[in-house]
């Protein structure tokens, strides 16, 4: 992916694991509720108006929109958000997980895009999304989301990268301290991602390039005249100046 080589990749999902874990003891729900989900919605939107976006009125649902079974949330591009109505459920597999924190994100950005933008559901669309997701949660108390997040992203490129190269996934496992919960979830995924190795590269851009966009902090800048529609990452790239990340001597370039 980009101009980084794997081993950084790596390394960078050492020092995000390493982090998170330092959290020890985030206290999150067994079961979301819809009084949740508004709290985080309220911060969300209130840091897209920060970036100087426009305030909307959005939505959020806890019940399904035509989702797979599989897909964690979804918008409807122009007001309302949902979430799996399984986040509801104490048996969900996410279940104490922050990640339906980052989708709310991620779905307000979609209707932030708004239509015909977001409808159009392709590459840059989602990378768009994703990686305003992680830049407005920096910005909010729930920086512990983002960092999260981009743990997910970090394990799912490593672990995806692994059996492009004909492993079994499992390298992922020298690398972070891993619950039980996600244990069982990241089995299933390098399960499927093994027999779907074409289908789970697409996960990589769509979902991970966007942390490519954030290391490359001058992307935005460089197209930003409308910052409506390209965001300044500003905000997700100290973070990674945080943890050392230093683009000069890590990327193939380095931008200035
Ligand atoms: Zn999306």
């Amino acid at each position: 992916m980009g101009g980084l080589a794997f081993t950084y990749w790596v390394y960078l999902l050492v020092i995000v694991d390493m982090l998170w874990n330092s959290f020890g003891s985030i206290d999150m729900p067994e079961a979301v509720n819809k009084q949740m989900m508004r709290e985080v919605l309220s911060e969300v939107v209130q840091s897209f108006e920060r970036n100087g976006f426009e305030t909307r009125n959005v939505d959020v649902e806890l019940g399904f929109y035509n989702l797979p079974h599989n897909a964690l949330g979804a918008s409807d591009c122009e007001r309302s958000v949902f979430l799996n109505a399984m986040w509801a459920s104490e048996e969900y597999k996410y279940s104490g997980m922050p990640l339906w924190v980052s989708t709310i994100a991620h779905e307000v950005a979609h209707v932030y895009q708004g239509n015909p933008v977001c409808w159009n559901a392709t590459q840059d669309v989602e990378n768009e999304a994703e990686a305003k997701a992680i830049e407005v949660l920096f910005n909010t108390k729930y920086e512990y989301a983002a960092i999260y997040e981009i743990r997910d992203l970090l394990r799912a490129y490593v672990m995806i990268e692994d059996i492009r190269n004909g492993g079994d996934g499992t390298l992922i496992y020298h690398y972070m301290k891993v619950s039980d919960t996600e244990r069982y979830i990241y089995e299933e995924s390098m399960a499927w991602c093994r027999e779907n190795l074409r289908e789970c590269g697409r996960y990589i851009e769509e979902y991970v390039e966007p942390l490519m966009l954030i290391l490359d902090s001058s992307y935005g800048r460089a197209v930003g005249a409308d910052k409506r529609k390209y965001w300044l990452y500003d905000d997700a790239y100290k973070f990674f100046e945080r943890i050392g990340f230093d683009k000069c001597q890590w990327l193939s370039k380095c931008w200035e």
